[in-house]
């Protein structure tokens, strides 16, 4: 039986410093890698993503966790969502603060909360009330991230995700974002929002999104894939397809990863770049931006 996983670290026009962009593919490997061995060992697809999330969390130059871009107050409000494609089951956290790993709290958010979805002051109190990490706001500002790096359009984050079929063939998927920079206090993007930032779907795909998250939303793009993969596109069609829908009906920007209901991986971009890695079996790691 087969395993894959895909990792992302954010679509956008990556015009930083050669060395930045290094460090944010090797995390995007060391991700993929983390993924494939719990995969490997017989893991399931959910700890496989939140494993390889965690990574792409700590990693300073994604926006996201550790490196998350601040708001227009100089704050930091995270988003994360996760998904189990067996029984379509999600938890997913929005404008949350003070945490490292937003993707492991969106994991409690699903298995113990008794609810999908908690957004600021009650997603705070959840992760108090079961005890979870808290940080100062300190440890999530790195110096140099939130700087504009788009002149045409607003600010996109690194935004992290991925997708992994495990040796069940059991899918799932997971998207972790610091959002846009310079953002309003309160603003959600479609990181967190089901069929936006992420869906699993054991019957058709596993994709997590990135990109401009107000046009992202408006086309329920990873739904979207699931739903072009459903019709019998492969997993890299369907990305390209909901790309084209993206651009054609909102002129937006964005990128996309996937892996479908038998292990096929796919990925499509629109922007100038979008850091990925990805592994199947034991085949050595593929790594681009
Ligand atoms: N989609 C994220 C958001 O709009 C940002 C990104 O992916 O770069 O919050």
């Amino acid at each position: 039986m087969s395993i894959a996983i895909i990792v992302h670290g954010g679509a956008g026009d990556w015009t930083i410093a050669a060395e930045r962009r290094e460090e944010a593919l090797r995390a995007c490997v060391a991700a993929a890698e983390k993924g494939r061995a719990i995969l490997l060992d017989g893991g399931s697809a959910l700890d496989a993503v939140e494993a390889a999330v965690n990574i792409l969390e700590d990693c300073p130059v994604l926006d996201a966790g550790r490196g998350s871009y601040p708001n227009a107050e100089g704050n930091v409000e995270m988003d994360a969502l996760i998904m189990d494609g067996r029984d379509l089951s999600m938890g997913a956290i929005a404008a949350i603060q003070r945490v490292r790993h937003p993707i492991s709290l969106a994991r409690r958010v699903m298995v113990d909360s008794g609810h999908n979805f908690l957004v600021g002051v009650g997603a705070d109190a959840f992760a108090d009330s079961i005890g979870f990490p808290r940080c100062a706001v300190a440890d999530l500002l790195v110096p140099g991230e939130g700087e504009p790096v788009h002149e045409l359009t607003p600010a996109l984050g690194d935004t992290v995700g991925a997708v992994a079929y495990d040796m069940r063939g059991d899918l799932a998927a997971a998207t972790s974002t610091g959002g846009t920079a310079n953002k309003l206090p309160g603003r959600v993007g479609d990181s967190p929002q089901v069929g936006s930032g992420a869906y699993a779907d054991n019957w058709t795909a596993g994709v997590s999104a990135t990109g401009y998250g107000e046009a992202l939303m408006r086309v329920v793009i990873s739904k979207r894939v699931c739903d072009f993969v459903g019709t019998g596109l492969s997993a890299w069609s369907a990305c390209e397809s909901a790309i084209r829908v993206l651009e054609e009906r909102t002129g937006g920007q964005g990128g996309l990863i996937a892996v479908d209901a038998r292990g096929h991986v796919g990925w499509a971009y629109n922007t100038q770049a979008m850091p990925y890695a990805f592994a199947v079996d034991n085949d050595p790691v593929i790594s681009a931006m």
